[in-house]
């Protein structure tokens, strides 16, 4: 069975239980504090385990996109070394929210693996949760029985709160689980020992296909463990493992998944699979890397050097440095595996499929500037090497190769190992830790847990009709953010809108009888939109007025609009390849970056916000449709982003809809005429393939064209109002230009005439010619130009010039070549000793040489002085 019917079948094998199929969420997370990336199926219904939003459907099946490079789950050390770990895989899932529970989800999972997919059975063994007394919890009892229906006794294993007790992360939902393993050894190897032995033993061919959890928990921040208001199943099943058991496999990387990706690095490299073990690690990181580079970038998350752009940063940079030492890659090549992928999924993922020149850009950029990178740091490896005492690299630096060649420490590690050298990590980590604490005071962050204050309602959002409205408070918590304490609130009912969609999230206050809170932010946290405060309420049961700060919402509200009509500009003035990559909108400004691979012409511009003050002007009303169905919203003509998350259900922004059709949860403008004004203050490129335009409009654009012209207007007076203001400035530029070159003329016939008058009073001392003057010239090239004239006239020249060179002291010495020959005098050493008496220094060589100084009164001590040193 190949890789797309095993997929196919698992999704149509729930369907028929019951279960609707559902998309994967993207692999970058935005509205979530406690993650990076999704690492797991069940993140993206998180909230419907903690109860902060009703599931729409009970049983629901999907195949998730999962990263686990970061945080509680990360497997970046083990991906190519071993064959069953990656970094991006997919995570087959199935689920319950609150409907059924262990008795079926064991059932289902036992029938599809044997029944549907034929393994073995007994190849199959099955872990049961032994219990915890420290946490106080029980033996899995229930799952025990269940199974106990489908598999012999001996093959149900008890597994420890490390194996069998699942937690996505540090907070959060999680429970006993039992997982189902496969032993995929050779019958010769399973008559030696049997698999059991061998059950979470790390053995490559004995591993976990799929984990069965069986949610009831919440971890608080305190660590203690609250039950969840509902019992939940949330399976994960690696599909890449799968794959590797149905097709009789011993390695993930030997399934069609991974194949033609591991064929067509072979051929680049000129290197067989399974020939030599290095380059067969380097090559299966490669093949795994650049799934997890690709589908982060498509689904919105550049490279970059800070948090999840830095994570993707770091993998791609693995598997650059991989391909580089083993496979003799020393030009970008990562790159051009974005195709084969992109066609190898775009029946299931096609995000990547249709980004995939801009995607292929990315990382050839990316990878183009650490192979650089790269280079230097090879260079800089080697000097250490050669000054190293004994076998250790330093911390510091290790460190300092971190710091400036982005080597991390996995990367001088495994170079060290190569030339049998050691690492002391310890210190490195100590190094980084002194970085990290630098920096940290502003990240810190503690998360204390929420308190419920009244009945637990579901939190509505009526920022769309409402500025204020009578709210109550249902929950707060306390923070601690950059050393200060804040407190985050959550309201029954609020028209304050969360940071999201690149707006930003307002501000305003709750008023009550006897206080009044300031609300300086508001964001979201997955569905729960969260209202920060200094100061918590002194009564939290009481009945607040809720208003937010009308005129920042209405500026920002000016600029978002502004954003789509500028949006739908850019893609009629540069094409339908434009799509938005990243947008900021608040009170004062807008961002948009876009897709589009050169920088726009002044032509472009122009047009571009041509267009959108005639769609301003026409004043076209906004058209918002709520909860529209997303593929009716897909047939008005709205485009879905990559990477954002959205339900079955959206809402439309339009503004005329053979112009402007959104996807947007942002708040807009009655009609355009409100905006008022566009203007583009910037255009820019932010990465490879990504441009970025900064606007303005109304109050803030008003103003922006009155400085311009007022500045215009004070050039003007200048000029004494003439009519044509350009043709007066283009006629200065051409007079001034021209009145240089007439000085430049008349200063060369000065310096030839000097040089002269200086030719015709040289002495004849000692049997050579000597100059010995003080002259006054234009430039210190003048003064140069002089010498080397006069030494073409006398081979015999002894010159010493004290020169005013603009009002600045400079001395020149230069020896003709006869006498230079003699070594009598040394011009450089000369011009030293008398540049002393200008209060300079200089030097040059033995037959010509000149210094500057400061003391322009010098000038005559300086003749002095070469009169004495001539004697
Ligand atoms: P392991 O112990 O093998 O790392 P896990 O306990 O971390 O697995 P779970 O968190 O239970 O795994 O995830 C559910 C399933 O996802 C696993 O049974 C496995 O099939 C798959 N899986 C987990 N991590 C990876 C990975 N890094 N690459 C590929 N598949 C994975
Ligand atoms: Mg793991």
């Amino acid at each position: 069975m190949d890789s797309g019917s095993i997929r196919r079948k698992f999704l149509e094998f729930f369907e028929k239980k019951g279960h609707t199929i559902v998309p994967s969420a993207p692999l970058v997370l935005k509205n979530d504090p406690t993650l990076l990336f999704t690492n797991s199926g069940m993140v993206q219904f998180k909230d419907y385990f903690l109860g902060n939003a009703q599931p729409k459907n009970r049983r629901v099946a999907d195949t998730q996109k999962c990263l686990r490079v970061s945080g509680k789950h990360n497997d970046l050390e083990e991906v190519g070394i071993d064959t069953y770990h990656h970094t991006m895989f997919e995570m087959l899932g199935n689920w319950s929210f609150g409907d059924y529970f262990k008795k079926d989800a064991i059932a289902w999972a036992w029938e599809l693996l044997t029944e549907e997919y034929k393994l073995p059975k007994d190849r199959l063994y099955v872990t049961v949760f032994e219990g915890d007394a420290k946490e106080n919890l029980p033996f899995d009892q229930d799952a025990y029985d269940f199974w106990k229906e489908h598999i012999a006794e001996d093959r149900i294993l008890r597994g420890n709160k490390k194996d069998n007790f699942w937690e996505m992360g540090e907070t959060g939902p999680c429970g006993p689980c039992s997982e189902i393993h496969v032993d995929l050894r050779s019958e010769e190897e399973v008559k030696r020992l049997p698999g059991k032995e061998l059950v979470n033993q790390s053995h490559p061919q004995v591993i976990e296909i799929w984990n069965n959890v069986f949610m009831e928990f919440n971890r608080k921040a305190d660590k203690s463990l609250e039950k969840l208001p509902a019992q939940h199943v949330d399976t994960g099943m690696g599909f890449e493992r799968l794959c590797m058991a149905i097709q009789k496999k011993t390695s993930n990387y030997d399934t069609d998944v991974f194949t033609p990706l591991l064929s067509f690095i072979g051929q680049a490299a000129g290197v067989a699979y399974k020939n030599n073990e290095k380059t067969d690690i380097a090559m299966r990181v490669i093949a795994d890397h650049v799934r997890a580079v690709a589908f982060a970038i498509a689904d919105g998350q550049l490279p970059s050097n800070t948090g999840a752009g830095y994570v993707i940063r770091r993998i791609l940079r693995r598997a650059v440095r991989y391909g580089f030492t083993f496979l003799n890659f020393k030009e970008p090549f990562i790159y051009k595996l974005v195709p084969v992928l992109g066609n190898q999924l775009k029946e299931v993922f096609p995000e990547l499929e249709s980004q995939k020149e801009y995607v292929g850009k990315v990382i050839f950029e990316e990878e183009t500037s650490f192979l650089r990178t790269l280079e230097k740091g090879l260079k800089r490896l080697d000097i250490i090497q050669a000054e190293l005492k004994g076998q250790v690299i330093s911390g510091t630096l290790a460190f300092e190769l971190y710091d400036t060649f982005g080597f991390p420490i996995d990367l001088t590690s495994l170079i060290a190992r190569e030339r049998g050298l050691s690492v002391d990590e310890d210190s490195f980590k100590a190094e980084m830790e002194k970085q990290k604490s630098r920096s940290k005071a502003d990240a810190a962050k503690e998360t204390g847990d929420w308190i419920t204050v009244g009945a637990e309602v579901k939190p509505e959002f009526i920022g769309y009709d409402h500025l204020e409205a009578d709210i109550r408070i249902l929950r707060y918590r306390k923070i601690k953010q950059k050393n200060k304490e804040l407190f985050q609130l959550v309201f029954d009912r609020t028209p304050f809108y969360a940071e999201s969609g690149g707006q930003v999230g307002d501000t305003g206050y709750i008023e009550s009888v006897n206080e009044k809170i300031y609300i300086q932010d508001t964001r979201k946290e997955n569905e729960l939109i969260v209202h920060f405060t200094e100061v918590l309420p002194e009564n939290l049961q009481a009945s607040f007025h809720a208003q937010i700060d009308k005129q920042k919402r209405q500026l920002s509200m000016d600029n978002h609009s502004a954003t789509h009509l500028l949006h739908a500009a850019l893609r009629q003035v540069l094409g339908k390849h434009v799509e938005q990559k990243g947008s900021l909108v608040n009170d004062r400004m807008l961002r948009f970056d876009f897709s589009h691979f050169s920088a726009m012409t002044a032509g472009e511009i122009q047009k571009v916000e041509h267009i959108v003050n005639q769609k301003i002007r026409e004043n076209i009303a906004l058209d918002e449709r709520r909860n529209v169905p997303i593929e009716d919203a897909k047939k008005l003509g709205a485009m879905a982003l990559f990477g954002e998350k959205y339900g079955d259900h959206v809402r439309v922004i339009t503004f005329d809809p053979k112009f402007s059709v959104e996807l947007c949860g942002g708040t807009h403008v009655r009609a355009t005429g409100q905006i008022g004004l566009f203007k583009i203050v910037s255009e820019s490129s932010v990465a490879a393939g990504v441009r970025r335009i900064e606007a303005i409009t109304a109050d803030e654009a008003e103003r922006y064209v009155s400085e311009s012209l007022g500045l215009l207007d004070q050039v003007r007076d200048l000029f004494k109002n003439p009519k044509d203001l350009l043709a007066s400035t283009q006629g200065l530029l051409e007079e001034k230009h021209a009145l240089e070159k007439k000085l430049e003329a008349f200063q060369q016939e000065q310096a030839n005439q000097l040089k002269d008058q200086l030719a015709s009073r040289a002495q004849k001392v000692n049997g050579y010619h000597l100059i010995l003057e003080k002259v006054t010239v234009s430039s210190a090239d003048a003064l140069k130009n002089i010498a080397y004239g006069l030494r073409n006239q006398f081979d015999d020249l002894l010159l010493i010039l004290a020169a005013d060179v603009e009002g600045k002291p400079q001395v020149a010495v230069m020896l003709g070549d006869k006498l230079a020959e003699t070594n009598r005098y040394h011009a450089g050493n000369m011009v030293k000793e008398l540049a002393r008496e200008i209060g300079g220094g200089g030097g040059g060589q033995p037959f010509f040489a000149t210094a500057g100084g400061k003391n322009l009164d010098g000038l005559s001590a300086v003749l002095e002085k070469a009169r004495k040193l001539i004697q």
